[in-house]
């Protein structure tokens, strides 16, 4: 078995798989909170952002994926999985 590797752009981490072809993975360094450094909880808002924008302030946004309840008021993330590409 081969091994490939690849370095994410995002958070520098090396990742190595063992694997005869070149693989494309996800790095997780997208649900780690930048503040803390916990894992994120997945966000699933029950509420339209629009309608919640009552107050013309608006914590996060229709591409929040993550948030972390560890802050007050929590911390909401909007990154993107990374793909990482390991040949
Ligand atoms: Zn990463
Ligand atoms: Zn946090």
């Amino acid at each position: 078995m081969r091994i490939v590797k690849g370095v994410c752009p995002k958070c520098g981490r090396e990742h190595i798989r063992s694997s005869p072809v070149p693989l494309t993975i996800v790095c997780p360094c997208y649900k780690i909170c930048p503040i803390c450094g916990e894992e994120m909880k997945p966000f699933k808002p029950d509420m339209n952002p629009k309608t919640y924008n009552i107050t013309g302030e608006q914590e996060w946004t229709s591409k929040t994926l993550y948030y972390c309840p560890n802050h007050e008021p929590p911390y909401y993330s909007d990154l993107k999985p990374v793909e990482v590409l390991l040949t």
